[in-house]
Order: structure tokens, then sequence, then C-alpha cells
């Protein structure tokens, strides 16, 4: 058998985006890439060749420890050269816990994966992301990859294997599970973000943005202040370093100054494109097209000519 490069996620759309990164990696050793799922298969968790269910874990929500042991008992026998990780919150500790079990090392929250078939290695921003680290790891190794970074892969036929790991008690009970609010966005596959900063002067106007982003059949985003210390926006919209990491065709930032924490999550972006009354703001420098001026006027006249052209 070749040797093979594991990814798993317990969240299918990251799931998608670890196959790619295993997919890289596999190149470079001519190992196969393998996704694993956990106690079922999941319909949205897409692989571009084979997959391996682990079965055993009885909970369609496997938790961090299950997921850690349950990869630890499948590679104890299968001895797949990496095990590539979403760097979620769950992933984090799964990732950790598992390389302990298995006495490897963990590259954390990489990005541009690779292997030269005895080290894998791996690029993660340091420093609030001023300084790009290189990282390397002796082979067999974890590694948790950075959400984001990596396209979504594609599915393609390839067989399913199954490993009975046996039952898996989890450390902790889920008591109950709500739903996010209603109109929760989902920045990571939208393909146009119009994004608000601190140039927007009060919450009442981000509706302005927000019919923006409609009309453009994009999502709203914003800069860290507006979610995390003036809480106009949820958590869930904070785009950058510390928040979601985008990869949209179209990134419209409106009224943010552009610095390194925020370009660090958008600079996969196809285009950027900015306004900004400031004419020297950072954000320029990020920008394929950038437009100097007052949002309260440019904003309504974008929203006006787009309307023309329906
Ligand atoms: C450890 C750490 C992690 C961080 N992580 C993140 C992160 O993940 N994401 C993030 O965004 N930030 C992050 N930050 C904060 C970051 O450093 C900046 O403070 C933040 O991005 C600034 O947000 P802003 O551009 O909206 O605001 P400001 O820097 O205040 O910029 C507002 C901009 O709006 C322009 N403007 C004002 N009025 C108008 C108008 N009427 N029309 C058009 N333009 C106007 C101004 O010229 C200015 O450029 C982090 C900071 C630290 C220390």
């Amino acid at each position: 058998m070749s040797p093979a490069v594991w990814a798993y996620s317990e969240n299918e759309g990251v799931s998608n985006e670890v196959a790619s990164a295993a997919v890289e990696v596999a190149e470079g050793a001519s190992a196969e890439a393998v996704v694993v799922e956990i106690g079922a298969l999941r319909e949205g968790a897409r692989s571009p060749g084979a997959k391996l269910l682990l079965k055993g874990p009885a909970s369609p929500q496997v938790s961090p420890e299950v997921a850690a042991e349950a990869l630890a008992r499948a590679a104890k026998q299968a001895a797949p050269m990496a095990i590539l990780i979403g760097a979620t919150r769950n992933g984090r500790e799964a990732a950790s816990r598992l390389a302990a079990k298995l006495s490897v090392g963990c590259l954390s929250d990489g990005s541009k994966l690779g292997t030269d078939g005895s080290t894998l290695t791996a690029e993660r921003n340091v420093f609030a992301g001023k300084v790009v680290a290189k990282l390397s790891c002796p082979l067999p190794a974890v590694a948790t990859v950075k959400v984001g970074h990596y396209a979504r892969a594609d599915a393609a036929p390839g067989e399913t294997r199954e490993v009975d790991v046996g039952p898996i008690q989890p450390l902790v009970r889920v008591v109950g599970r709500e739903k996010k609010a209603a109109g929760a966005v989902d920045l990571r596959s939208a393909k146009v973000i119009v994004s608000a900063g601190r140039g927007v002067k009060k919450k009442e106007d981000l509706p302005l943005l927000e019919e923006l982003a409609k009309d453009m059949h994009g999502a709203l985003g914003c800069s860290r202040p507006l979610s995390s210390d003036l809480g106009w926006l949820p958590e869930e919209y904070h785009i950058g370093l510390t928040g979601v990491t985008v990869r949209p065709d179209l990134y419209l930032a409106v009224g943010i100054s552009g610095q390194l924490q925020h370009i660090a999550g958008i600079k996969d972006s196809k285009i950027v494109a900015a306004i900004n009354t400031d004419k020297d703001a950072p954000i320029f420098q990020a920008s394929d097209y950038g437009v100097v001026g007052d949002l309260y006027q440019l904003v309504p006249a974008l929203r006006k000519a787009l309307a023309a052209r329906r």
C-alpha cells in the first residue's frame, strides 16, 4: 500500500479544505490523500480520492477527544505519513491530543504545507502577521491546517475503506444544541464580500453596506473593532488574523484602514477594492482598485449605478 496523508475535520466545509492540503502534501511524496470520516460518512465531506471510515464511535457529532482517540487507534495500524486536521477550535484540540497519543510532532495552523518525504513543512503567520515562520517536523507528523487558506477540494470517485476502531467513551456529554441566529453569514464561501470598518460612523448606518452587499449578491463582513470592540455585528463577521480568513472573488473594504491584522485575512481574495477618505490609507497598497472618497456619498452612488444596470 502506498503511504498516505490523512485529512480530517469535524466541519464538512473545512474537511474539503484539508482534503486539498492533503492532496498537495501527498503529491510531494507520491502518497495517497485520504479523507477520514469518523462514525458515519457525511455527504458534504468531499474526497479527491479515497475515504477511510473509522467505525466505532457512536455519536454523529464527534468531540475532539473521541476524534483523537479514533484517529490514534487507526493510525497505529495503518501508519499514515501525516495526519492533517482543520485548525478549528475542536480540530486544534484533537490534533494536540492525537500528536501526544502517537508521540509525534504537531505543526499548528499551517499553510503552504509540503513534504520532501522525510519532513512535513508549513508556513505560519506569527507576531500578528508581521512575520511568516517556516516550520518543519519529522514524519510521521500531525498538523493543523489554517482554515480558509486552501480552496475546497472537488469530489472524485474513489473507494471507501472501513476500519472498526471500537467504541470510544466521550469525556464530554452534550446536553443541548442551539442553532445560531438566522442571518448568520458563511463568509468563507462568499464570492463577494462588502466589509465595513470604523469609517462607518454608527451602527444605524450598517444597513447601507448590507444593502450594497445584497445588490452585489454578496455578504457583509467587518473589521475587528466593529464586532469585538463596538459589538455592532456578531463575532463571525469579523475578518482578519483573529477572525475569519476569506478568499472571495471580490472583497470591497469600506472605511477600513488596512492594518496588517486585517490584511492577513483577505490576502487570498482574487480582487480587493477599497473606499476610503484617506488617500494614504494602507488598504490602498493591498488593493487592486481604490476610490478616495466618503463612503456616505460613494456607497449610495454605487448602489444607484448597480440598479441602473439591472
Ligand atoms: C493581536 C491583534 C489582532 C488583531 N486582529 C484583527 C483582525 O483579525 N481583524 C481586524 O480587522 N483587525 C484586527 N486587529 C485590529 C487592527 O490592528 C486594526 O485596529 C483594525 O483593523 C482597524 O479597523 P478599521 O480599519 O475598521 O478602523 P480604523 O483603523 O480606525 O480605520 C478607519 C478607516 O476609515 C476611513 N474613513 C473614515 N471615515 C470615512 C468615510 N466617511 N468614508 C470612507 N472612509 C472613511 C479612515 O480614513 C480610516 O482609514 C487586531 C489587533 C491586534 C493587536
